[in-house]
């Protein structure tokens, strides 16, 4: 409650800037009075071809396969992302993740919808969406989970239903910038846990989630939800 107040003061006393290059938002052309259109429009879009699998871009036309993706086995059947993680959008998840802007997660959410629309990602087929989830003692320490945001939105958008109900990591793992790739995979196996099983039983599932770095999380997750009955299980991460 206190914590909204000061927020709802630092709004009065200082006026709104670009949350990126800082430039004040009183007169120019903004998303949602967050972020200027000139560093929206700088955030570094994915384009395609796209990995068969991860979704990144791929520099050789004749290629459907990256490289990562051929050496490591990732267990969701397809990954998408709007953006390539650097630079602006960077900035902007860490704002969004670790310093408390849950707002952001509505402007960001946008850059998601719009691949979606863009690229007509097939969203009749998804039964149900399901935002990665965080252990409930990192739950504490950052207040929100993003991916359920980002979720919601999408949910409300494309009118499907999204459920935190489904997966649960049942164990605390290390902040996963801490360790390397190998320790990575190993660290996310079996920290996830699912319920209410009869619910994904031959659907096709939406991962949702801020940033697709190795895969291992979400492949982990997919793993978990597809060993439970799921069907075809799509990821969707705003960067990668
Ligand atoms: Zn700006
Ligand atoms: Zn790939």
């Amino acid at each position: 409650m206190l914590k909204e107040f000061i927020n709802g003061l630092k709004d009065i006393i200082y006026p709104k800037v670009c949350i990126s290059c800082k430039i004040s938002l009183k007169n120019i052309a903004s998303m949602d009075e967050i972020i200027c259109n000139e560093c929206w429009n700088k955030i570094q879009r994915n384009l395609p071809p796209f990995c068969y699998k991860c979704g990144r871009h791929l520099d050789a036309v004749m290629e459907t396969i990256c490289n990562n993706c051929l050496k490591n086995t990732l267990y969701f059947d397809r990954a998408f992302s709007p953006c390539v993680y650097e630079g602006i959008i960077k900035e902007l998840i860490h704002e969004f993740k670790y310093k408390n802007k849950d707002y952001l997660g509505y402007t960001l959410s946008k850059l998601m919808i719009e691949f979606i629309k863009n690229y007509n990602l097939p969203m009749n087929d998804i039964d149900l969406i399901i935002p990665i989830p965080l252990h409930k003692t990192r739950l504490r320490e950052r207040e929100f989970n993003q991916a359920k945001i980002l979720g919601f939105w999408i949910a409300k958008e494309f009118n499907k239903t999204m459920s935190e109900q489904i997966l649960l990591r049942n164990r605390y793992t290390k902040t996963q910038t801490e360790l390397e790739y190998q320790k990575r995979n190993l660290n996310v196996k079996d920290s996830f846990l699912v319920r209410q099983k009869d619910i994904i039983k031959n659907k096709n599932l939406l991962l949702v989630d801020d940033v697709l770095t190795t895969g291992a999380t979400t492949s982990w997750a997919a793993y978990a939800l597809k060993n439970s009955g799921a069907n075809m299980i799509f990821v969707l991460t705003l960067a990668s």
